[in-house]
């Protein structure tokens, strides 16, 4: 019997006429060069500690990295692991999160760390069906954890990689729904370098981020610019 998750992916490779090995390649190259000169310093850079990489994903859901950093520091200080916070009252961590907005974030953090201090020895699972099954953690964030804190090569795939994608493979339709959508996830896996998701996804947010920005990308500097059909069509100084 036909497995349908290879259909699946067969039916993506179909669509996505130029998503070919030399294109994915250059993909990868230029992506780890332009991270490699451009990355950003930031501080959960500087940790492998699944909490902390868990607390700045949810902190950095809608909210600008610069308003993060600060209370990033200050919520760690305040709870440095997840036994700290789940014996914190909710209230208290909300207040001391109030400033950041999306005020339902602590509340779902904080239930998190209650869960993994119950179920899983205070250490945060591995697998991305036990991380989705956790409050507030989708594919996204799932997929961060596993290639941040534990080095796996799994997908991730916010606005800033959607849009990189879908400029350089020529993904239409629109990003949040089927087939684009299932197309989109399918190419965040298949162009991580074998055992490089921890670099190359960090690259392809930066990258999104102030490179193949939404109103004005830097296409006339870009490294892809001679493959990249959006590039091509829409140079923007
Ligand atoms: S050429 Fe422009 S649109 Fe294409 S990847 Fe580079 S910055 Fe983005």
């Amino acid at each position: 019997m036909n497995d349908p998750s290879q259909i699946k992916k067969n039916q993506h490779r179909e669509a996505l006429h130029l998503a070919n090995p030399q294109r994915i390649q250059l993909f990868q190259r230029a992506l780890l060069k332009w991270y490699e000169e451009n990355g950003r310093d930031l501080p959960w850079r500087h940790t492998r500690d699944p909490y902390r990489i868990l607390v700045s994903e949810i902190m950095l859901h809608q909210t600008q990295v610069d308003r993060v950093i600060p209370k990033y520091h200050e919520f760690l200080a305040a709870y440095p692991t997840f036994e700290a916070l789940a014996a914190a009252p909710v209230e208290e961590v909300q207040q001391l999160w109030r400033p950041l907005g999306y005020n339902f974030r602590p509340g779902r953090l904080h239930q998190i760390a209650q869960n993994v201090v119950a179920n899983y020895n205070s250490q945060l699972p591995t697998t991305i069906k036990e991380l989705m099954a956790l409050p507030g953690i989708g594919r996204y964030t799932a997929g961060a954890i596993l290639s941040f804190a534990f080095h796996k090569d799994a997908p991730i795939l916010d606005t800033n990689a959607q849009r990189v994608l879908q400029r350089y493979f020529e993904v239409t339709g629109d990003p949040m729904r089927a087939p684009a959508k299932n197309q989109l996830w399918y190419l965040a896996e298949l162009v991580i370098p074998l055992g490089k998701a921890y670099l190359f996804n960090q690259a392809i947010l930066d990258f999104g981020a102030l490179q193949c920005t939404s109103k004005k990308p830097s296409c006339q500097i870009c490294p892809l610019i001679k493959k990249c059909p959006y590039g091509k069509s829409h140079r923007v100084a």
